[in-house]
């Protein structure tokens, strides 16, 4: 096997992942998920953070004190009243969030798309132009200020969904993952822990070769994918992990390859967002996009079905009977017309619950678990399908375990330290009751963000990354590319 060339040592933050070690996609790795070490991300020393409140085992619990060594946290007490040489906490401090579903260049499109009307596929065409523009360098400084944009939503991991392997004409760059890379070395900088998720793409439609800016995409087949994607290397803060764009994007006679090659790992794939995607399955297959997964063996405790939105009721079995995590990302679908998934009935019939904020049209955790339970109440008229603490878990643990690190989301010895503080007192969460917070807090309430036991945002602001400027920046250079 090929090492990753990465990024030198001397080039990295304190903070940034290794490029060394670590197993091999095709290798069949048996990564344990929750390799706690892998969540270390380099922090060091001792800390201990006092809580006003904080959400422990599935609740709120008043006044806690959580004391860390090298990244983890290795005790969790009641204390009445912050002793001394701990450092407060404020409001309500929950376990760090997962961002499970994330295309980081899409965050270039927010704000541009609302003229005009159209549907999911003329934004598609927008974002096409889009991914046509992006270097490695770009990519790398927009990557890195959306991921700071992610943790000081409090968001502290993220599942990058990745796709935009080559150059522009779609030949390999010297490095034929110097996108990954880019992505990499971008979330390092930022202080989020990062799964990449990469992405087998060889079609631009069943029956269809790749044309135009999809030719980025494609490895040519999954074998070439798989050879590529066998170069990354696991470090702390970074889990490899794979994906099948959409049963649109990988023919039947390939899925089989890739999950082969994804044994041990998070496998992700977009499922049914859209009915067009559905009918032309049918159509091709005689199957629902379920089935052919499911026939394909793509379906497991380590798959996750990204949006799951038009689903049959044997689809619903299926995913379900598979113990695959559902991925909606709420803010996504209603911002793109996608519709509405069935998420209750699919936690119901067995699946884990995360959430993603994908296209990035906002990135606020609180809206997304908002988003998921509003959707339930609109299309069931019933209040309360997801409670509080189903939220919570969606958000912390559910989304973790998806992206392969089940040990995380949690505040408890052994966990990574990862501690995100939410204000009680603004304009929307006073007079809340903190366990019901969630229901009202934005992305602007989160004040500090721990992680790895080092504080990576304080005072509402990210400690390294001028997230607005850089943000602007990134975004203008794109554009004018
Ligand atoms: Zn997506």
């Amino acid at each position: 096997m090929i090492p990753s060339t990465g990024t030198p040592a001397s080039a990295m933050p304190a903070c940034a992942v290794s490029t060394t070690g670590g197993q091999a996609l095709g290798a069949r790795a048996t990564l344990a998920a929750g390799d706690l070490t892998r969540g270390a991300g380099g922090g060091d020393g001792p800390g201990r953070f006092w809580c006003e409140w904080a959400w422990v085992d599935g609740g709120v619990r008043p006044g806690v004190l959580v004391e860390a060594a090298d990244g983890l946290i290795v005790d969790v007490s009641t204390v009445d009243g912050a002793p001394a040489g701990a450092a407060r906490l404020n409001g309500l401090v929950l376990p760090g969030m997962a961002n499970a579903h994330s295309h980081a260049f899409h965050r270039a499109l927010r704000g541009r798309t609302h003229d005009g009307g159209g549907t999911f596929w003329t934004w598609r065409e927008a974002m096409y132009g889009l991914a046509e523009r992006l270097t490695p360098e770009g990519y790398h400084r927009l990557a890195r200020a959306v991921y700071a944009e992610m943790v000081l939503a409090g968001w502290t991991c993220v599942g990058e969904f990745h796709y935009l392997h080559h150059g522009r004409n779609g030949a390999p760059y010297d490095d034929p993952n110097a996108m990954a890379d880019a992505l990499r070395e971008a979330a390092a900088d930022a202080g989020i822990r990062l799964t990449l998720l990469d992405a087998c793409y060889l079609a631009g439609g069943i029956d269809r070769p790749v044309e135009g800016v999809q030719r980025r995409f494609s490895d040519g087949s999954a074998a070439g994918w798989a050879r590529r994607v066998s170069r990354l290397r696991d470090g702390p803060g970074f889990l490899a992990g794979a994906a099948i764009h959409s049963v649109r994007a990988v023919p039947r006679g390939e899925l089989p390859a890739v999950v082969e090659a994804a044994a041990g790992r998070p496998l992700h794939v977009h499922l049914s967002e859209q009915p067009a995607e559905n009918e032309a399955c049918v159509a091709a297959y005689g199957v629902t996009p379920t089935r052919l997964l499911h026939d394909a063996g793509a379906l497991g405790r380590q798959t996750t079905a990204v949006h799951a939105t038009h689903l049959t009721s044997e689809d619903l079995d299926l995913l379900g009977g598979a113990g695959v995590t559902a991925c909606p990302c709420p803010t996504t679908e209603a911002d793109l017309a996608d519709g509405i998934g069935p998420m209750r009935a699919l936690a119901d019939a067995g699946c884990g619950v995360a959430l993603g904020s994908d296209q990035h049209a906002m990135i606020d955790p609180f809206a997304e678990v908002r988003g998921l339970e509003a959707g339930e109440r609109l299309t069931s008229l019933r209040r309360g399908r997801f409670g509080p603490a189903e939220l919570v878990a969606a958000l912390t643990t559910g989304g973790n375990t998806a992206l392969g690190w089940s040990g995380a989301g949690r505040i408890a010895a052994g966990a990574p330290c990862e501690l995100v503080a939410v204000r009680l007192d603004s304009p929307r969460t006073a007079g809340c009751d903190p366990a019901q917070a969630v229901l009202a807090a934005s992305a602007a309430d989160v004040h500090t963000v721990i992680v790895a036991g080092r504080p990576v945002v304080t005072d509402g602001a990210h400690r390294t990354v001028d997230v607005g400027a850089e943000l602007a920046a990134a975004i203008r250079e794109v554009w004018a590319s």
